[in-house]
């Protein structure tokens, strides 16, 4: 836990029974060709070898350089190497190496993700595009508030968001937080809480934090589902604030974590609540910072196939 002085203080209403397993992803289709199993596809693995930059070792994409020895090397690498090769130390001079270009485009590959379940093969100058925006590909660690470098799977990144971040984490799609903090006058752009709830067989973020917008203090909440954006819009969250008869609501569509933490905070997508809205919620002598923020997350209805919110289950 970082060292701000923000605390959580949350009591759960939701349901602690729910036994949902764990998000997989499971490949939608055969891979092509029917017969390979998905985990079994081997690449083509000595000409593909040839196909990484002896430097940086990703895949080279056209135009490859040579040097007037043979060594290959990508665009690049090319630029940053003053004419050097790396590899033999003679001058690089201004060589393609159009044999390799050709063997490439004759490539058909596995996804990269493939060992996380992408089951598509693509020829190799169109793979790069498809493994940027593959649905299996790693998630970044969704924790703010530091620059962590752990990617991987949903199942990954929880037991990682609890055990190295050791981040609260919740059962139940309702929640109700009280945040406190002693001296609301500080607001830096590092104060914030995450808390991960777990509800309908996914995972939710939700965020709090305090920074400055323009001039003015605010504090915001906003979550963020543990998934593609397209399985994000399966739900929806309603976050409250208020206290002596005044009261804000925010309902919305969690965002994916694909989109940075940073990015969602930016886009105000969320329940911004100015300053001294928050200390009049606080109530007391406006010393003291103490929201509390209740929400709820439910799935959306246009989804018939599978695991239909029954309201009895959201308390
Ligand atoms: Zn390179
Ligand atoms: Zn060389
Ligand atoms: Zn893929
Ligand atoms: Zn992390």
């Amino acid at each position: 836990m970082e060292s701000d002085s923000i605390e959580c203080v949350s009591s759960i209403d939701g349901l602690d029974e729910e036994e949902t397993s764990p998000p997989h992803h499971q490949p939608s289709s055969k891979p092509h060709g029917g017969a390979a199993p998905s985990a079994g596809i081997a690449p083509a693995t000595s000409v593909h070898e040839l196909l990484e930059c002896p430097v940086c070792t990703n895949s080279m994409y056209p135009p490859i350089h040579q040097c007037q020895n043979g060594h290959t090397l990508c665009s690049t690498c090319k630029t940053r190497v003053h004419n050097r090769c790396p590899t033999c130390r003679q001058e690089l001079g201004d060589i393609r190496c159009l044999a390799l270009e050709k063997v490439a485009e004759s490539l058909e590959l596995p996804c990269k993700h493939n060992s996380l379940g992408c089951p598509e093969i693509f020829p190799y100058y169109s793979k790069l595009k498809h493994e940027a925006q593959c649905s299996y590909r790693p998630y970044n660690c969704p924790y703010a508030g530091s620059e962590c470098s752990v990617v991987g799977d949903i199942p990954l990144l929880v037991t990682h968001l609890r055990d190295d971040h050791k981040v609260d984490m919740h059962t139940g799609c309702t929640f109700n937080h009280r945040y406190v903090k002693s001296n609301p006058r500080e607001v830096e752009n590092a104060t914030w809480m995450l808390t991960v709830f777990h509800c309908f067989g996914q995972y939710f973020c939700l965020h709090f934090e305090a920074f400055q917008l323009g001039m003015a203090p605010v504090y915001m909440a906003f979550l963020r589902f543990m998934g593609d954006e397209n399985e994000a819009r399966n739900f929806s969250y309603s976050l409250e604030v208020g206290a002596n008869g005044r009261k804000l609501i925010w309902e919305g569509t969690p965002r994916s974590v694909r989109d940075s933490h940073r990015k969602v905070r930016d886009s105000h997508d969320g329940l911004v609540i100015q300053r001294n809205m928050a200390l009049f919620f606080s109530g007391g002598d406006r010393k003291e910072l103490k929201l509390r923020v209740t929400g709820r997350i439910w799935k959306e209805q246009q989804n018939n196939d599978a695991g239909v919110c029954m309201p009895n289950l959201c308390g």
